[in-house]
């Protein structure tokens, strides 16, 4: 048997922190003890002075080498969770994609073997339903069996992922009666590509206007109708990358009211805003969708505050990265778009860098406690997708997915020096608090003295139970 022992550190959950050493046997947690009260040999030492001893993050949205726009997020399996294990993120949960006329199962099955002896860390699959028919409303079942019990559905992008409110009350109905989540996109695509439309006509093709057009009252109106849909049916529903504080209004309504309904926001909802998509093109940077929001509207303050009181429970990436110039695999990307903002790929880098910007912008600013840190970086999702106690916390039987995090720390985010396979970070040269140090996967120290030691495969697919948050 493998012994590690994590010493001198304080171990953090999202309701202890302890002065505690911690025993790994193999790939679990064997104990947790009072420094010094406990006889320990063993052959990995790992020394955590003035460190915290932190679950590994678990980003539950991901979009490694997806197809958009006529070209693939930059970050493939290998690379990507390479780069989150070196963020400290020891899981993620990314979306398999059914197409237009195709099969769900065969869509997972197609995205199983992306993955599959390529991944640095754990992963699951939540599935993007885009063709809701007979045929997916069976797959939708035998998906949850194979351990996919999320599904993603899109009132955005019409002729591409959309469904209509009938195809969403059809998926909801089903995973109503199977206890599976639908996860939606909430924005509405049909009013969007209207005012898309008009703005490029008016000769409005600069990458600011992706953001303007992309108002924020239609992502409010949008997660209203998708709560709406939810309660009629029974369905639960997990609202994904909420960026406006109308569609938080709307999710912390619904809570109170006592519907299983959630969220999460990302860290560019939380730090960025609508000005860093001037600039002339370099905005592209920073084309997601929903679209960065106007600082002076209040949204970033609003979401904060969600994650003070749990109107929001977790934070993701949405990490979908396109280079600026070629990629070296997948050639073009954002600029597609040149001389038409609607072209341009929809996605940023950010599964790196999720942990050190909560942690520094959340933690050290004193916009959310240490625990909360930890809830809505790992507990919360491990909880909502069905993986706790297996992961998301420190706990005799968990796995040992464990962050060594340096809280004082410091360092600067650059693209020359992270590991995600893309020309440029969508937070260069800020200056972040909190270093991690030391990162253990199932047991096994991955990172620790600014390397990587571990290999593509060494992650495994996660088959996830229903949510643990429903009621
Ligand atoms: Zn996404």
């Amino acid at each position: 048997m493998a012994k590690t022992l994590i010493k001198n550190g304080t171990v953090v959950t999202a309701t202890e922190k302890m002065e505690a050493d911690v025993l790994v046997e193999d790939d679990k947690v064997a104990a947790i003890f009072a420094p010094g009260t406990m006889e320990v040999s063993a052959e990995t030492v790992v020394d955590a002075k003035a460190c915290l001893v932190i679950p590994g993050g678990i980003d539950v949205h991901t979009h490694m080498e997806l197809p958009f726009g006529g070209t693939f997020a930059a970050d493939t399996f290998e690379t990507g969770t390479r780069a989150a294990a070196w963020g400290g993120t020891t899981t993620i949960i990314d979306f398999a994609v059914q197409t237009k006329g195709e099969s769900a199962m065969e869509g997972w099955e197609a995205w199983m073997e992306k993955a599959r002896g390529n991944c640095a860390i754990d992963y699951g699959f939540h599935m993007i339903t885009g063709d809701i028919n007979d045929q997916t409303i069976k797959e939708m079942e035998l998906l949850v069996r194979e351990g996919v019990t999320s599904f993603k559905m899109f009132m955005a992008y019409p002729g591409v992922f959309y469904s209509d409110d009938g195809q969403i009350l059809r998926a909801m109905q089903k995973a109503a009666e199977d206890g599976s989540t639908i996860c939606m996109h909430a924005e509405n695509g049909i009013a969007i590509d209207v005012l898309v439309e008009q703005a490029l006509e008016r000769g409005e093709t600069d990458p600011i206007y992706h953001g303007m057009v992309r108002r924020s009252i239609l992502e409010g109106e949008a997660t209203h109708r998708a709560i709406k849909l939810a309660e009629l049916t029974g369905a639960q529903l997990y609202i994904v990358h909420l960026s406006a504080w109308e569609a938080l209004d709307e999710v912390t309504l619904a809570r109170d009211e006592g519907l299983n309904v959630w969220a999460e926001t990302c860290p560019q909802y939380l730090f960025l805003s609508l000005d860093d998509l001037g600039n002339g093109f370099e905005g592209a940077k920073y084309v997601c969708s929903p679209p960065l929001r106007d600082e002076d509207e209040g949204h970033q303050e609003r979401l904060w505050r969600g994650l003070r009181t749990n109107d929001l429970q977790i934070v993701s990436t949405d990490h979908c990265p396109f280079c600026m110039g070629d990629h070296h695999t997948f050639g073009t990307q954002k600029q597609l778009g040149r001389g038409d903002f609607s072209k341009i790929p929809n996605g940023m880098p950010g599964v790196e860098n999720r942990m050190e910007l909560i942690y520094s912008g959340g933690v050290d600013e004193g916009r959310i406690s240490l625990n909360r840190f930890v809830e809505i970086t790992a507990t919360a999702p491990a909880k909502m997708f069905g993986l706790f106690p297996k992961k998301g916390t420190i706990a005799v039987g968990s796995d040992a997915d464990i962050v060594v995090f340096d809280p004082d720390g410091t360092h600067v985010i650059s693209a020359d020096t992270h590991h995600m396979d893309v020309d440029y970070s969508a937070y260069e040269g800020w200056e972040m608090t909190g270093n991690v140090k030391t990162v253990l996967s199932k047991g096994k120290v991955i990172i620790s003295d600014d390397s990587y030691h571990g290999k593509p495969g060494d992650g495994e697919y996660l088959a996830r139970g229903q949510s643990q948050l429903s009621v």
